[in-house]
């Protein structure tokens, strides 16, 4: 979709390499994207990913890539990991930190990081907080993108993706040129599992009871930033970019 590395380290697990290798950048942005299911995290990430070059790490993507892998059976943890992602309901904590501290090679890369969907928990927050810590890498900013609940269900229940290069469209809102088939890649759209009802609802609860207390946890470590997700993506992202740098400049003043 975008000039995007294949993020096979991520995806894959520290063995795989990125192709091209990413490349170092000065500053590396190091952000965490919060927000609602549905508000357009990964949209934003691509964009951003774009803008100042960090890498788009996403906890679903991986999930979604051991799903899809058909040379190998998903290990026990695994596989009980992706049937409560089936249903909606969020993975439990020791199995998304175990995977996320093996690929702890992404967090220090030179190009720095946009964590997409993680952390959902006060626990996975704060087992960030302490590796980032041990590992001087600080977070420049947690950016929470704002919709109300209504548009959000919209978004979900009409959404739909490109099974290879995981372009977003809406049914309705923004549709491919011909149905099923993604405008950028020719390969099939598909509504993701939990973007049908029964699992929207649990996601927002979900949402609801265990990641908005995120928002809280970064403002009392003041680097929240809040940005409305209304308007087109490109709007989205010019308005974080501006919020990132009053963030910056605030940070600076102490
Ligand atoms: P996403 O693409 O971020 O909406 O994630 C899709 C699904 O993967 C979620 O509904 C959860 O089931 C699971 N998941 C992804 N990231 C996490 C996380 N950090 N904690 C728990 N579950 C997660």
């Amino acid at each position: 979709m975008t000039n995007q590395t294949n993020r096979a380290a991520w995806l894959q697990g520290p063995s795989a390499e990125c192709t091209p290798k990413v490349r170092k950048h000065d500053p590396a942005w190091r952000l965490v994207l919060l927000g609602a299911p549905g508000v357009g995290k990964g949209t934003q990430a691509e964009l951003l990913h774009e803008r100042l070059g960090a890498c788009h790490l996403s906890t679903g993507d991986v999930f979604r890539a051991a799903a899809s892998r058909t040379d190998c059976m998903p290990s026990p943890a695994m596989a009980k990991a992706l049937a409560v992602m089936r249903r909606g309901a969020l993975v439990p904590d020791a199995t998304v930190w175990e995977m996320v501290r093996e690929r702890v090679g992404c967090l220090r890369c030179g190009g720095g990081f946009l964590l997409d969907g993680f952390p959902r928990t006060l626990t996975q927050a704060e087992s960030l907080t302490e590796l980032l810590e041990k590992e001087k890498l600080p977070l420049n900013a947690a950016i929470n993108y704002e919709l109300p609940v209504a548009e959000i269900v919209s978004r979900l229940s009409g959404r739909r993706t490109c099974c290879k290069c995981k372009a977003v469209f809406h049914v309705t809102n923004h549709p491919p040129k011909h149905e099923g088939i993604c405008d950028h890649c020719n390969s099939a759209v598909f509504r993701r599992e939990d973007d049908r009802e029964e699992s929207i609802k649990v996601r927002l609860e979900a949402y609801q009871a265990s990641t908005r207390p995120l928002i809280e946890y970064y403002r009392r470590q003041g680097i929240l930033v809040s940005v409305p997700a209304t308007g087109s993506p490109e709007e989205i992202c010019d308005r974080t970019l501006v919020a990132l740098q009053l963030q910056a400049e605030y940070s600076a003043a102490g």
